[in-house]
């Protein structure tokens, strides 16, 4: 059998991966050129995440990128802390939680495809997939026309396999944020901050986030409240207006972040957001979906890196037992859809505190400290983070 897999972001790679470990050869094609640069900013990778890399074999050559962290430590614009929130239970080796690089993660990932025979086409944009009886396949922008005995859709939010498997599927939806990214490399202000956890803070104005690197650096990110930045805007401001602009919105709270970003630099600048909360069809014929193609969680969940990873193990498993693509696609279905909605749904609401007015501030400070001492001291997320995928004949690894 053979998949043909459209993306080579996270899911992409990682579904490769996981057909290869069950005997189904594919083959990845993306969009982007081969060197895209290092585009985008960071994102962590959680327990069940990071479970998942393992599960495929891919854990021990991808941490080096990675920036051990193990809990999120919520905070107020005045300084106070609301909360600490932990990322799952640690592995046997202590490991909790990674946060990457992106692009570096995406690239890691489809290097190591590579380097299991498998291959990946860069610079392939898929305008169209079909499906028939024994067989399926997508066309190129060039025209040329790849057939598969089936074909996954890996390609992101935008999908376009998703309108091959249902021309009326939803559209992404803005979550009211958008998003900057940023490093400053070997400052001083890393000393205030906590080694291992991400420091969010809920400011007057925006929702800054910031992890020191064991080099001494902080990579940091700012949410914005505000209506989607228009590809005119964009492509009108210089980085160092966004800049400007960035640390006068942190000016008024207390922390790190005015001073972060005035001596850093900014990488990623008016990036939209968007969630995707409910995919009616997940799969026609020989066609399937995975990652955010389908279930694009809103980038507070913390969680689509993950859920991506996730997927591909449950899908291979699928693929494994099952008599028919067809048949695969259903169990999968059957097996994700009612976790992967639940955690866009969690992720939606973390997204609506973000967005709170000068009246709701104070009222949100005090509903936060007890969300988040509910998680913390119920374990509350443990669901999430605490889930454990495995491939057929191995042993999914138990949270400690
Ligand atoms: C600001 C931000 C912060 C985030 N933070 C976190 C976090 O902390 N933790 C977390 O787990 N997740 C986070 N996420 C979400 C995470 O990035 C995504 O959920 C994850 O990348 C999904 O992986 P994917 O492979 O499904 O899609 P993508 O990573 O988007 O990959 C899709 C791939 O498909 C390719 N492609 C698209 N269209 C085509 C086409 N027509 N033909 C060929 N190729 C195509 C693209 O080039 C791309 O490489 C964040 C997202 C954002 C935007």
């Amino acid at each position: 059998m053979r998949a043909v897999i459209v993306g080579g972001g996270i899911a992409g790679p990682a579904t490769a991966m996981a057909l290869r470990a069950v005997g189904i050869d594919s083959l990845v094609v993306d969009a982007n050129p081969a060197d895209r640069g290092e585009v985008g900013s960071w994102f962590t990778v959680a327990a069940n995440g990071v479970a998942a890399l393992a599960a495929i074999d891919a854990l021990e050559q991808v941490r080096g990128l990675g920036v051990p962290t193990d809990r999120n430590v919520m905070v107020s614009a005045s300084g106070r802390t609301l909360g600490t929130v932990p990322l799952g239970s640690a592995r046997p080796d202590g490991t909790v939680a990674l946060s990457f690089h992106r692009t570096r993660l995406a690239a890691a990932l489809t290097d190591l495809a590579r380097r299991r025979g498998i291959e990946v086409r860069t610079g392939a944009r898929v305008t169209g997939a079909a499906t028939g009886d024994r067989g399926a396949r997508v066309t190129l922008d060039s025209g040329e026309v790849i057939a598969g005995d089936l074909v996954i859709g890996a390609d992101g939010i935008n999908s376009v396999v998703r309108a091959a498997v249902d021309p009326r599927a939803p559209e992404r939806r803005y979550t009211g944020l958008a998003n900057f990214g940023g490093v400053t490399e070997h400052t001083p202000l890393a000393a205030a901050l906590d080694p291992g956890a991400w420091r969010l803070v809920f400011g007057r104005r925006a929702f800054f986030g910031a992890l020191p690197t064991p080099s001494g650096d902080v990579v940091w990110f700012a949410n914005v409240p505000r209506p989607p930045v228009s590809r005119q805007e964009r492509a009108g401001t210089p980085l160092e207006a966004w800049r400007r602009t960035l640390v006068d919105l942190a000016a008024a709270d207390a922390g790190p972040f005015r001073d972060l970003i005035a001596a850093g630099r900014l990488d990623l600048a008016g990036d939209n957001t968007f969630d995707l909360p409910h995919v009616p069809v997940w799969h026609r014929g020989r066609l399937g979906l995975v990652g955010d193609a389908i279930h694009a969680p809103a980038p507070s969940s913390g969680q689509g890196a993950s859920m991506a990873l996730e997927d591909a193990v449950v899908l291979a498993s699928c693929l494994h037992a099952a008599a028919t693509p067809e048949a695969a696609f259903a169990a999968f279905e059957g097996r994700r859809r009612e976790r992967v909605e639940g955690i866009v749904a969690e992720g939606a609401r973390s997204s609506g505190f973000k967005t709170a007015g000068p009246v709701g501030r104070v009222i949100r400070d005090a509903v936060l400290r007890a969300v988040f001492h509910r998680i913390a001291a119920r374990r509350t997320q443990a669901w999430i983070t605490d889930h454990r995928v495995a491939l057929p004949g191995l042993q999914a690894d138990r949270p400690a």
